[in-house]
């Protein structure tokens, strides 16, 4: 009797956890784990120098989203790590940056049997080939702060690897505006880029750097499309006429970022993806704010410390986030579906925003649910050739240009 008991829950159990998860049909899984899979966002640095994580930890997904067995699990082939400096260092942008990708380079050398880095995109295509496929190691640099307005800086940076640049974060910097504080009037806007900004994308250009308009406001976008000679990239940013979010890409932005044969990476994030969550999320702000500043309060009083670490926060911030019921996993293929439709098949991607974001759709809980999205993207009558072009052909495609741009920029015409 307790057998039988015990068997019916766990057919209750499999069964409920189905019916959020969508199953993956066997045409699916092969279709994705033929394909080339090029995430390019996930914030994971900021766990590898905080936590001390290593990439060889199966973490639970409560803690974290990416892992190399999880990587595995969902044939992710390329990840762009992020590194992020929070604003308020000022004075440790550089530095805190260059630690940050010092960060990234340990963990491919911990595991070189299942990691490599990757500084261009045949790189990527050497890392997945042979018997036995590393997952190909790149770096993007979320908020332009980091170069400390210093054109030797972007140089530097690019000679590390890193292959993108966020022009901003959520932060309006000294050459380029956010469209997160575009409403605060403390903030100096610049409507759009500065000449200097317009200098940055430029050399980006030249070194052969994608150029990232995820984060920036709507005029720093359209300005960016104007000077920049090769495709851009949002490199972690969802559609704005289904979710009203100043992160989020208009229609017009997109059909722009299609007109330039670039590629819109979609975010993972709920609060992106969902207005249902969104508008949640935005009501529990005032008390959401109030206990995160009581934290940091704390911390910082009992570690003897004047910031606080990215991870000790995340946690309290997951907390709140998952007081709101999270959106269906269709939401996230809505996105896709939409941009898609508006800008065409060859200008989406993937961008999930992994361990930076603290809600996911419903069955997406880390990068081993990666190949869903290829099963619901066929079901949505995507053909196989449409579905890799989405999962990293496009990405590709681009990253491709941005390269031969440069070479082209790079080359002197010597006379006969
Ligand atoms: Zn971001």
């Amino acid at each position: 009797m307790r057998n039988y008991l015990v068997t019916v829950l766990l057919l209750a159990g499999l069964a409920a956890a189905q019916a959020t998860a969508p199953a993956v049909s066997p045409q699916a899984r092969a279709l994705h784990n033929s394909a080339l899979v090029v995430d390019t966002h996930a914030d994971t640095p900021q766990r590898f120098l905080d936590e001390g994580f290593d990439m060889g930890t199966v973490t639970p997904v409560t803690e974290g989203h990416l892992d190399l067995e999880k990587a595995r699990a969902g044939n992710l082939g390329a990840e762009f790590f992020a590194i992020w400096v929070e604003p308020s260092w000022k004075g440790q942008y550089a530095q805190h940056a260059m630690q940050l990708i010092d960060s990234v380079y340990e963990q491919a050398a911990k595991h070189p049997d299942q990691m490599v880095m990757a500084f261009s995109s045949r790189d990527i295509l050497a890392a997945r080939s042979g018997k036995r496929p590393r997952l190909a190691t790149l770096m993007g640099i979320e908020g332009g702060h980091a170069i400390e307005n210093d054109l030797g800086l972007l140089r530097d940076f690019y000679r590390l690897g890193v292959r993108y640049m966020t022009l901003t974060w959520s932060n309006t910097n000294e050459w380029a505006d956010s469209s997160g504080d575009l409403n605060d009037p403390k903030v100096a806007h610049h409507k759009g880029l500065t000449p200097f900004g317009k200098e940055v994308v430029q050399e980006m250009n030249r070194l052969g750097m994608m150029v990232d308009v995820s984060h920036v406001s709507d005029r720093t976008f359209y300005q960016t499309l104007t000077i920049s000679r090769a495709p851009v990239i949002a490199s972690h940013s969802s559609a704005r006429a289904l979710n009203n979010h100043p992160r989020n890409m208009t229609d017009d932005m997109l059909r722009a970022v299609a007109r330039n044969d670039g590629v819109v990476m979609v975010n993972f994030f709920s609060a992106f993806l969902d207005q249902k969550f969104l508008d949640a999320y935005k009501a529990q702000k005032p008390e959401r704010d109030a206990a995160i500043t009581a934290f940091e309060e704390k911390y910082k009083r009992e570690h003897n410390v004047t910031f606080v670490p990215y991870a000790a926060e995340a946690a309290l911030e997951k907390e709140w986030a998952a007081k709101i019921p999270r959106p269906p996993f269709s939401s996230l293929i809505d996105h896709i579906d939409h941009i898609a439709k508006v800008a065409g098949v060859d200008h989406v991607g993937l961008g999930s925003d992994f361990d930076g974001v603290t809600s996911l759709p419903e069955g997406l809980d880390s990068a081993a649910d990666l190949p869903k999205i290829t099963d619901a993207l066929l079901k949505r009558g995507y053909t196989p050739e449409q579905v890799r072009k989405i999962l990293g052909g496009n990405l590709m495609r681009v990253f491709r240009q941005v390269e031969r741009v440069s070479h082209e920029m790079q080359t002197v015409k010597l006379k006969p």
